[in-house]
């Protein structure tokens, strides 16, 4: 067992903190206000390697592990925060999912641009009453000709507003084994969007509706049966999630140390007192613990899927330890760190978020229960017993 870096990925993160530091610090705390995606980060990061980590290189990507990708998002989000939603959207998401089970056509149509940096897709999944439940989700593919027609709506996508393409889950018949997933352009006949709102976070959502949409063989993804599929490769969306909330935490972290050796009150400074130490020891504790479970899950899944487990373990933990060290850290800065001239004041509503999206803090735990006790717990009420 060993617990350094490579010398490769040694490399690796050097060079990606000096591309963040040349070209992405300046703006750092804009960028967080903008509410809109970073389409100069995304262009800059495409001609640097820096979308695609994860993807082949007969795919158009880097060829990389998920633990690169972890790099990268660790090291991008030291310097700009809001950056390293441009790792996750290149390496994690719904662009990993397509790279994984899209045919060659689709690959060489709907990622070239993606991995450019040009066009964003985004994962269409949580509707109105499906959300930790996701599998109850309602929208139809109903077979129409060769294709299908898609009728339902979908809410809370991030990315709504400026992606090109959803990669939406649909229920082409019933229960779990009926949900597949298909591909829509955002300038499909039958696609509208409402009210654009924002999440606390300042990124914006709005509710996507399909009426009736066409969909050609062409755009179908994964026909029924596919869920599992789709859920494997959502394990890798969830840990550039914990990967986000841990390069979060530690942006904070490190704010509020040099915040606490400069920062004088009663004649100290903030790091002579006791009080204050401990904030610091409690949070080391916290980020050392959530770096270890992240690389555990990310190293053993390599070029793979991660394990469902040991990704449940991981973003639970790194989700908790990126909320509860961006608060402490918000603490420490004092009315500095609540203002919105902070960059973690921002980190702060970010890491929120993580504990909601991408399969929430409880549902995780239930997952890892799950594991502990070696059973499936059905969060579903037993059956009423017929007369
Ligand atoms: C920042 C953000 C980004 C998101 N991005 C996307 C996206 O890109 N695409 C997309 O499709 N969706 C997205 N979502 C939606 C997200 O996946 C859902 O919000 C999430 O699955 C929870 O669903 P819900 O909000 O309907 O809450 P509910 O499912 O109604 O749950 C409410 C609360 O009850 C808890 N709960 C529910 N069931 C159980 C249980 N069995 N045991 C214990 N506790 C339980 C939940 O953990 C939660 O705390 C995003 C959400 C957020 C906040």
């Amino acid at each position: 067992m060993d617990f350094t870096f490579s010398d490769d990925q040694r490399l690796f993160k050097d060079s990606v903190l000096g591309f963040a530091a040349k070209t992405l610090a300046k703006d750092a705390l804009a960028r967080a206000h903008a509410g809109t995606f970073p389409w100069d980060v995304a262009r800059l990061m495409a001609k640097n390697g820096l979308l695609g980590i994860t993807i082949a290189e007969k795919d158009g990507g880097q060829g990389g592990t998920l633990m690169d990708a972890v790099i990268a998002i660790e090291a991008i989000a030291s310097v700009c925060p809001r950056s390293a939603d441009v790792v996750q959207f290149g390496s994690f998401g719904p662009i990993r999912v397509l790279a994984e089970f899209g045919t060659a056509e689709q690959k060489a149509r709907i990622l070239k641009p993606l991995l450019a940096g040009q066009a964003l897709i985004a994962v269409a999944m949580t509707e109105p009453d499906a959300g930790s439940a996701v599998t109850e989700l309602k929208t139809t593919a109903t077979a129409d000709g060769e294709g299908y027609r898609i009728n339902g709506s979908k809410i809370f996508t991030s990315h709504g507003p400026e992606a090109q393409w959803f990669l939406a889950y649909v229920r082409f018949g019933k229960g779990v084994d009926g949900i597949g997933s298909v591909l829509i352009e955002r300038t499909a006949r039958g696609f509208s969007a409402g009210k654009q709102t924002p999440f606390m976070s300042g990124d914006s959502w709005m509710p996507l509706f399909f009426d009736d949409i066409y969909v050609g063989p062409e755009n179908v993804l994964l026909r029924e049966g596919g869920f599992k599929k789709q859920i494997a490769g959502f394990n890798v969306e969830r840990i550039g999630n914990a990967a986000r909330s841990l390069g979060l935490g530690q942006f904070a972290f490190d704010a509020a140390k040099a915040h606490a050796l400069t920062r004088k009150q009663f004649g100290r400074t903030l790091a002579d007192f006791q009080g204050i130490q401990w904030k610091f020891a409690d949070m080391k504790m916290q980020l050392d613990a959530a770096r270890l479970l992240l690389y555990r899950a990310a190293t053993n899944a390599d070029r793979g899927f991660p394990d469902a487990a040991e990704t449940a373990v991981a973003k639970a933990y790194c989700n908790r330890a990126g909320f509860e060290v961006t608060s402490e850290a918000l603490q420490v800065l004092g009315g500095a760190g609540y203002s919105t001239d902070s960059l973690v004041e921002y980190c702060f509503r970010r890491t929120r978020g993580w504990l909601i999206a991408g399969g929430s803090a409880e549902i995780m735990k239930n997952r890892i229960a799950e594991t502990v006790f070696e059973r499936r717990f059905s969060q579903r009420p037993a059956k009423a017993d017929k007369d």
